[in-house]
């Protein structure tokens, strides 16, 4: 039982087309592992990096399009197993029927470039939540990798609105601080930072500060627990006890229904002790040892996590 709101599988088929597939890979996520899992929920983004787009002379939408046919068909080729979501009734449906929920989202807002339209288009493909920036400035805002502390652009401010219309979930990791707080003064739905932890506990501008945890649980939002090493302490190692502390932080500081997995597997690198997501056992095993009751521990794997789909999608 878990709902996980980032991964990065879809970039891996990718770049591994025509020799790797969704339903079983070499991979930190696949069907099988899923399955071993007992997934309600699996988010896939489409990540596109912008300057690699411009060394290769490739439109980034484009792309995104690309990697979109091959979310689209591996869904299709496992449909008895996994089936797409685009609402909480889609996700019940599936989840009644045993299978395993695939959402849709897009891991870098600048692929739209300027152009509001390609919001829409996004949203009728079925994308249902978007990282506004990763690590490179674009037409939305400044990321926090930028040391400039600057918030979103004029454009940024229209497609939050727009996202908020649309019922696409605003997705603030990644984002600068400064724009973290033009999301939150300028928006009125829950909102969620689909992968990132406490910049408390680990001081990496990725993270977040205590004011902004207390504002997305505020909010009614969910931050999605990333695992990457880099994010939980700074070591090489991301231990699931690394994990839990983070959990139990963010559980103080903003409360326990703020919390939910980002895990961002297949996106990061370094040593897991959750190898990959058939591993979510150990997670479960570890939030008992540390106290959390078992309607706690729901909570966080995927009871905060369905709320969230509920308040935001159409
Ligand atoms: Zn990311």
């Amino acid at each position: 039982m878990l709902i996980d709101f980032h991964c990065d599988t879809i970039m891996q088929l990718y770049n591994h087309r025509g020799n790797e597939n969704l339903r079983s890979n070499p991979f930190h996520i696949d069907i099988e592992k899923l399955q071993k899992a007992k997934s309600f929920a699996q988010f896939f983004a489409l990540f596109i990096d912008m300057e690699e787009c411009k060394d290769l002379s490739k439109k980034p939408y484009q792309v995104a399009l690309e990697m979109g046919e091959i979310f689209k068909k591996e869904i299709n080729e496992n449909k008895e197993i996994i089936a797409y979501a685009g609402s909480i009734n889609d996700y019940l449906a599936n989840k009644n029927n045993g299978k395993i929920s695939a959402f849709l989202t897009v891991e870098e807002g600048g692929i739209i470039g300027n152009d509001i339209e390609k919001l829409n288009e996004l949203c009728k493909l079925g994308v249902r939540l978007i990282t506004l920036t990763w690590n490179y400035e674009n037409s939305i805002g400044i990321p926090a990798a930028d040391g400039r502390n600057l918030g979103l652009k004029p454009f940024g401010f229209e497609v939050i609105k727009t996202m908020e219309n649309l019922g696409v979930i605003i997705d603030v990791s990644h984002l600068s601080d400064k724009g973290f707080y033009d999301v939150y003064e300028n928006t009125s739905k829950p909102f969620v930072a689909s992968h990132s932890n406490s910049r408390s506990i680990c001081n990496h501008p990725r993270n977040l500060t205590d004011d902004m945890i207390r504002k997305i649980g505020e909010r009614g939002g969910v931050i999605g627990i990333n695992y990457c090493p880099a994010f939980i302490s700074q070591k090489a190692i991301t231990t699931v006890e690394g994990i839990v502390q983070h959990m139990k932080y963010i559980r103080n500081i903003g409360g326990l229904d703020v919390l939910a997995l980002g895990s961002d597997y297949d996106g990061i690198s370094g040593t897991l002790e959750m190898k990959d997501v058939s591993y979510n056992y150990l997670l479960i095993q570890e939030l008992e040892k540390k106290g959390f009751k078992i309607g706690d521990i729901e909570k966080i794997l995927f009871k905060n996590g369905e709320r969230l789909i509920k308040d935001v999608l159409k």
